[in-house]
């Protein structure tokens, strides 16, 4: 595979931006490679600068479930786009997504738009602090909830990639807050709950883990949770950034029949534009300012352009058969892999949800971070090797799920 153009703009960017990324992972420091530099992206493709042309894998890190350029999309977000990029007030748009999101999520009954993932999920917890006036919060080893201070405790994604324990510059007295417990392990939570239950704020935790891989919860775990929560005034949170409206229309919450206290939301609400949300119950979500005293605000959220994809997004999502359809593909998928490794004579574990998929080199089940550590790294770097030489754009990483979109199909 050509890189000839990619090497020069990495020597380039790498002057100007730390690492020469805008974003920890994309620098492909885990698999021994420099980052490739996209130029457009089509349906299921993806084309780097040298002209190699990749089958794309990672859809943006979660947004791109139609695929890249849906004409949709693309179509609402020009449309928008002349009559004005920003206008600091609000705006039709805002209430229409808004609805298709309180529509889709039943524990969802009013929702206030932000920019990112990480910026849901900071609020979330500001949130649950002001409404419990409490200031611990539990969360688990290798889930990730974007980057403020609290969560980079045990963290996942690209905090796991670079096996960055916590993180210089995040102070003690913030992380002293931060309980952090193995995914899966209800014993641990009930045992700090029993002891100090009516001093947590907020437990959070990703419904389906897919920052470590992807980790599925074990049964009852979420029920458990949330009878954990309610008995001691504790608020639940469920990260939904990559799992709302991937791994169902309603989320991981519809799958599994839990109802948090908030969701936090991301990736797909935004069409591939940056958008993040939180939202929950009525009586909760009054707190946030104006309408409470907990204080919250963007000059850009709500932006227009950003609603308008989010809205073309969804409302193609609702399509009927939409999410059976691409469960089963990524089912198909799974067993390709799974008789492919058979062959090849290597040990993998395989999970599927929805449209994501866990793919583990390992002959143990994997429950938890400690599990997903303990994986053959040095066979990870290889197949992620062999599949980019042969076309195929994985995660650099061997703590993310695999997210497929809409034209999954088109590939085999
Ligand atoms: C991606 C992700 C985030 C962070 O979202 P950003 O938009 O990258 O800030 C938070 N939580 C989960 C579960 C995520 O997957």
């Amino acid at each position: 595979m050509k890189q000839e153009k990619s090497n020069l703009l990495y020597e380039e960017s790498i002057k100007r931006i730390p690492g020469g990324v805008n974003s920890p992972v994309r620098a492909c420091k885990s698999v021994n490679r420099t980052p490739l530099f996209i130029k457009r992206a089509d349906g299921p493709y993806m084309f780097d600068e040298d002209g190699n042309m990749f089958i794309d894998y990672i859809g943006s890190w979660g947004p791109m479930i139609l695929g890249h350029r849906d004409p949709e999309v693309i179509d609402a977000i020009t449309s928008v786009l002349k009559k004005g990029t920003s206008f600091g007030a609000p705006t039709n748009l805002e209430i229409k997504l808004a609805s298709m999101i309180i529509d889709a999520i039943d524990s969802v009954e009013m929702v206030r738009m932000v920019n990112s993932g990480t910026e849901a999920a900071m609020s979330a917890v500001r949130l649950a602090r002001g409404y419990t006036g409490r200031d611990t919060i539990i969360k688990f080893d290798g889930c990730y909830h974007g980057h403020a201070d609290t969560f980079l405790v045990e963290a996942g994604s690209g905090v796991a990639t670079l096996s960055i324990p916590g993180s210089p510059g995040v102070p003690e007295s913030i992380i002293k807050h931060t309980i952090s417990v193995p995914y899966n392990n209800i014993d641990a939570v009930e045992k700090i709950m029993v002891e100090k239950g009516n001093t947590v704020a907020a437990i959070i935790v990703e419904p389906i883990a897919g920052n470590m891989g992807m980790v599925l919860p074990e049964k009852e775990f979420l029920g458990k949770l949330r009878k954990l929560t309610a008995k001691n005034g504790t608020l639940l949170i469920f990260d939904e950034v990559m799992t709302g409206f991937r791994v169902a229309h309603g989320g991981a919450q519809a799958i599994y029949e839990v109802e948090p206290d908030i969701t936090c939301l991301g990736k797909i609400i935004g069409g591939g534009l940056p958008v993040g949300a939180y939202g929950g119950k009525r009586e909760i979500m009054r707190y946030i300012a104006p309408e409470g005293p907990v204080y919250q605000a963007g000059t850009l959220s709500g932006n227009p352009v950003a609603m308008a994809a989010g809205i073309a997004t969804l409302t193609k999502l609702k399509q009927p058969g939409f999410y059976e359809t691409l469960s089963e593909k990524t089912n198909y998928l799974a067993r390709g892999l799974r008789s492919a490794a058979k062959k090849a004579g290597v040990k993998v574990k395989i999970y599927t949800t929805g449209s994501m998929l866990g793919l583990f080199f390992t002959e143990k089940e994997v429950n938890n971070f400690d599990d997903a550590k303990k994986c053959n790294t040095d066979m990870f770097v290889k197949y992620y090797t062999n599949m980019l030489d042969r076309g195929v754009y994985l995660a650099p990483s061997a703590f993310e799920a695999l997210l497929f979109h809409q034209f999954t199909e088109k590939i085999f």
